[in-house]
């Protein structure tokens, strides 16, 4: 299957400063892809490279077959986009805004988005200028999930929404997935994409640090074990499979093991009586943080 996005080796340089370094990543048909990172990590810059609204420095980046620089008009007609930051007209409503955007995008369905705003809740009577952060966002996300196109690109997505229109979002992306269509979702909170996401690519610093199907970068961190025996407990702590030993009571402790482990602790509990054994699996967070304090799997 030939790749929806193809990005290889993208370099981007603003005067001195590297803000992208080899970034290479693909995005397929059908396929949500979470693209995660810090602040200032050059998610918006990717994404606006891709749209054709900066030039690159250098690196091969195509969407839908076709050069992100000589062939942007295609492409924007071909995926609906919601800027990080969005700029609107503020003196119009927020239903002339929708109505708007979609006219410049020339794809809008009418019914969809009279759909959306019902489940956004959002009061298309109000100016612009009136509007809260999550009321603009909402802007933007009616006017791109009411578009019916084969790829979407979300740049920061729920930046100013609060929870329940969080779940309303997370519930259009199952959709969209659930229609086949291929998503690209940008954000700083890797929670925010793991319910969504088939795969992340993770960037840090303008460079892919890491990138895979969550059960992959699950697979690089540890479970973390909560245990207590009815007999002495310190026997396990040199375990080599044990790492992290933190007493937490009389004959208990946490510690965390390495997946590829788990058999090997379940083995050598079965000499001992336990009275409490919890195995928690590590979330992405954890790893995600990991990553960040230490760099130890950049
Ligand atoms: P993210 O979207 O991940 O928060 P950005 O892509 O906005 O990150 O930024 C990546 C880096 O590029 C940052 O260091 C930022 O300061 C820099 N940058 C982005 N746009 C410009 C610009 N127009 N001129 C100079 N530097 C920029
Ligand atoms: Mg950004």
């Amino acid at each position: 299957m030939e790749p929806i996005v193809k990005i290889e080796q993208l370099t981007k340089k603003f005067g001195n400063t590297t803000a992208l370094k080899d970034v290479s990543f693909e995005v397929y048909p059908g396929e949500v892809v979470g693209f995660i990172g810090p602040n200032g990590a050059g998610k918006s810059t990717t994404i606006r490279i891709m749209l054709g609204l900066l030039k690159r420095s250098g690196g091969l980046v195509e969407v839908f077959g076709k050069d992100s620089w000589q062939e942007a008009l295609l492409i924007h007609q071909a995926v609906a986009y919601v800027p990080g930051d969005l700029a609107l007209w503020e003196n119009l409503t927020g239903g002339q805004t929708i109505d708007l955007l979609m006219k410049l995008h020339g794809k809008g369905n009418q019914a969809k988005k009279a759909e959306l705003v019902q489940k956004f809740q959002l009061d298309l009577s109000k100016k612009v200028k009136s509007y809260s952060k999550g009321n603009r966002q909402k802007v933007g996300l009616i006017a791109a999930l009411a578009v019916d196109c084969e790829l979407y690109i979300l740049d920061e997505p729920t930046s100013g929404l609060d929870p329940l229109m969080e779940r309303v979002f997370q519930d259009e992306v199952a959709r969209l997935k659930a229609e086949q269509k291929a998503v690209l979702l940008s954000s700083h909170i890797l929670s925010e994409v793991e319910r969504l996401a088939d795969r992340v690519v993770i960037i840090q610093g303008g460079r892919v640090v890491e990138s895979g199907t969550l059960a992959q970068l699950r697979h690089l961190t540890r479970s973390t074990v909560q245990l207590a025996l009815k007999e002495n407990i310190s026997v396990l702590k040199t375990a080599a499979f044990v790492h992290d030993w933190t007493p937490t009571g009389v004959n208990q402790a946490t510690f965390s093991i390495d997946q590829s482990a788990l058999n090997e602790l379940l083995q050598e509990l079965s000499h001992y009586q336990v009275q409490k054994l919890e195995i928690l699996p590590p979330t992405l967070e954890e790893l995600f943080m990991r990553h960040y304090q230490t760099g130890e799997w950049g």
